[in-house]
C-alpha cells in the first residue's frame, strides 16, 4: 500500500480496498535517505491502526539496499539503510521488515552468503531491544541475486547468531519463476516439502501472492493479476487452503493498473473466492 501522504494513509487505503493486513515501505522506496518518522505522524499510524483494525502490517525495504554487495561502500550505505528501516519498524510496531537477500555481483553465492550473514547479524546486533524480526524473500533469480535456492535462506538463517531473528517471506511469483512447480497438487506438496526440510514451514512469517508472467524457471520477476498469470487458479487454491499456511499474512503485489483500490479489490475477491468452507 503507497504511503504517499503519511504512513497512516495506507491503513486508510488498506481499510478501502478491504485488507485485513497491509504491506508498505516505510519510506521512499528508491532512495537512500529519508526525513525522519515525527511522533504526531507515529501517532496517527497508531490511532489509524487501531480504529482499521488491520494487522499485521508488514514492511519491505527499499531497492537500492544490497547487504551481498562485494562492494564497499555499497555494502556500508546498505548496513546504514537496513539499521534505519529496522528503527522505522520498530516506532511503527511492524513485527517483519522483509529484505530481499541482495546480489553477489559475481563473487560467488558463497560469498554473497557470508556478507548477508555478517550485516544482518551487525544489525540485529545493534538493534537488540527492537522485537523487528528480518524475513528473506525468496526470489526470481535475477541476475547473481541471492535467493532463488531455498538452501540459500537457510544457509543465511544457520550462518547467524542472530538466526532467531529471522524469518522467511515466500514469494508464489519468485519461487515459480525460480523453477518449483506450483501448478497441481503433486507439485505443489512436492515444493512445499522441498521448503519444509530445507527451511522448515514454521519459519515462514509472510507469503506475497502473485501471478507470474513468465514460465516456470524463467529467472525473471514479473508480477501478474491472480489467475492471469503463467501459475494460474489452481496453484492459489491449493495454497490460500493449505492448513499449514492459515495463520500467516498473505500479501497481493499485482499491478496496481489505474484505479489500485478496484484492482487490488479484484485480485482480493480471486482469492477470496477460492478459499473453501
Ligand atoms: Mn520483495
Ligand atoms: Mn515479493
Ligand atoms: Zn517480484
Amino acid at each position: 500500500m503507497s504511503i504517499a501522504g503519511g504512513v497512516a494513509k495506507a491503513l486508510l487505503r488498506g481499510q478501502q480496498t478491504g485488507c485485513d493486513t497491509i504491506q508498505i515501505f516505510t519510506k521512499n522506496n528508491n532512495q537512500w535517505r529519508a526525513k525522519a518518522l515525527t511522533d504526531q505522524e507515529v501517532r496517527t499510524y497508531h490511532e489509524h491502526r487501531g480504529t482499521t483494525g488491520i494487522w499485521p502490517v508488514v514492511a519491505h525495504d527499499g531497492y537500492l539496499i544490497n547487504p551481498a554487495s562485494p562492494k564497499r561502500d555499497l555494502y556500508r550505505k546498505s548496513l546504514e539503510a537496513l539499521r534505519i528501516e529496522v528503527g522505522r519498524a520498530a516506532a511503527l510496531e511492524i513485527p517483519c521488515l522483509i529484505i530481499h537477500p541482495g546480489a553477489h555481483l559475481g563473487t560467488g553465492e558463497a560469498e554473497g552468503i557470508q556478507r548477508v550473514v555478517e550485516a544482518l547479524d551487525t544489525i540485529l546486533e545493534d538493534a537488540k531491544a527492537s522485537s523487528v524480526t528480518i524475513c528473506l524473500e525468496t526470489t526470481a533469480g535475477q541476475g547473481s541475486s541471492l535467493g532463488h535456492r531455498f538452501e540459500h535462506l537457510a544457509a543465511i538463517r544457520e550462518g547467524m547468531k542472530q538466526r532467531d531473528r529471522v524469518g522467511i517471506c515466500m514469494d508464489t511469483c519468485h519461487i515459480f519463476a525460480a523453477g518449483y512447480e506450483i501448478r497441481g497438487r503433486a507439485g505443489y506438496e512436492q515444493t512445499m516439502r522441498q521448503l519444509d526440510t530445507v527451511i522448515g514451514l514454521d519459519h515462514i512469517k509472510c507469503i506475497h501472492l502473485n501471478d507470474s508472467q513468465r514460465e516456470l524457471g524463467s529467472r525473471v520477476d514479473r508480477h501478474a493479476h491472480i489467475g492471469q498469470g503463467q501459475i494460474g487458479l489452481e496453484g492459489f487454491r491449493l495454497l490460500v487452503n493449505d492448513p499449514r499456511l492459515r495463520h500467516i499474512p498473505m500479501i497481493l503485489e499485482t499491478p496496481k493498473g489505474e484505479d489500485p483500490v478496484a484492482t487490488d479489490r479484484r485480485n482480493l475477491a480471486v482469492l477470496r473466492s477460492l478459499v473453501r468452507g
